[in-house]
C-alpha cells in the first residue's frame, strides 16, 4: 500500500498502558496533525510522550482508539512506515562502519556529492573534508571524535536523504550545551522545511517557530494552541 501525499495524522481516542496491572499511560488522546505542520509536545516525565511517538510510528498498538496516517492504522504498515516517519532521539544510533555507509542506510544509492550535499545542510561538511579518510572514516574510529551534537547532525543527515516527508524529534537535544542545542534547532528547522515536525521536548525554548504546542497531562491534552497564545 502506497500512501499518498498529503499525509493527516489522527490519534483517534486512544488509550494505552504498558500492561493490564500497571497505569494508563494515554486516556482518551486525540491529536490531529496535518500535512507540513510544526507541533511541540510538552509534558512531565513520565507523562507518556516517548510512549505516543511508539504509538505513531506503529511500534506500540492502542488499547483502545487508534492511530492511523490516512485512515491507514500506523500498525498495519509494518516496515513501510520508514518510509513515512523518521525519528531522530536523544541517542542517535550510528552503525559500526563508515560515514558513507552510515549516511547511505537513509538512500543506498546516493552518490557522494549527495552525501556531501546533506553534510553541508547539516553543517558537517568542512569538519568530515578534514578528515584523513573523509567519507571512508569508520565511525566507530570517528565516534572519539564526534560529540553528541555532530552525531545528531549525522543521524538528521541520513534522514535527510531518505526525505522521508513526517520527522519526530524525541528531545534530540537533551543534554547538549545552550549553544550546541540552539544550533541544532536552528539546523533542524531550516532543514526540515515544508515536512511535518513532531518534536517531544522538556522546555520551551525554540517552540516559537513551531505552529502548535500540546502540554500532556495525566494521559490527555491540558492545553493547547499556537506559541503565542501559551
Ligand atoms: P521523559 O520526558 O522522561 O522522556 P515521557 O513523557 O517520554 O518521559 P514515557 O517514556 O512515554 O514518558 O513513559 C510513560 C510511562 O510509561 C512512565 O511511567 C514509564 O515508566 C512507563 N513506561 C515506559 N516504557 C515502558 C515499558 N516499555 N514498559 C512499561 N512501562 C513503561
Ligand atoms: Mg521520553
Amino acid at each position: 500500500s502506497e500512501l499518498t501525499s498529503p499525509l493527516t495524522i489522527k490519534v483517534d481516542h486512544v488509550d494505552f498502558s504498558y500492561s493490564v496491572e500497571s497505569k494508563q499511560i494515554l486516556n482518551n488522546l486525540e491529536i490531529k496533525i496535518s500535512a507540513g505542520e510544526k507541533l511541540a509536545i510538552l509534558g512531565k516525565s513520565g507523562s507518556g510522550k516517548s510512549t505516543l511517538t511508539h504509538l505513531l510510528r506503529g511500534d506500540l498498538i492502542p488499547d483502545e482508539g487508534q492511530v492511523t496516517i490516512n485512515d491507514i492504522k500506523t500498525s498495519d504498515l509494518n516496515d513501510e512506515i520508514d518510509q513515512y516517519i523518521g525519528v531522530i532521539n536523544q541517542v542517535p544510533y550510528l552503525f559500526n562502519t563508515t560515514i558513507a555507509n552510515n549516511l547511505r542506510i537513509g538512500d543506498e544509492t546516493a552518490s557522494e556529492d549527495k552525501l556531501w550535499d546533506v553534510l553541508e545542510r547539516v553543517g558537517l561538511k568542512e569538519m568530515i573534508k578534514r578528515l584523513p579518510k573523509g567519507l571512508d572514516t569508520l565511525v566507530d574510529e570517528a565516534g572519539l571524535r564526534f560529540s553528541g551534537g555532530e552525531r545528531h547532525r549525522l543521524s538528521l543527515a541520513r534522514i535527510l536523504l531518505k526525505d522521508v516527508p513526517i520527522i519526530i524529534l524525541d528531545e534530540p537535544t537533551v543534554g547538549l550545551d545552550p549553544i550546541t542545542e540552539q544550533g541544532l534547532i536552528n539546523t533542524f528547522f531550516n532543514q526540515l522545511d515544508g515536512k511535518t515536525v513532531i518534536w517531544v521536548t522538556h522546555h520551551l525554548q525554540g517552540v516559537d517557530s513551531m505552529d502548535k504546542v500540546i502540554f500532556i497531562e495525566d494521559g490527555q491534552i491540558e492545553m493547547q494552541g499556537t506559541p503565542t497564545q501559551l
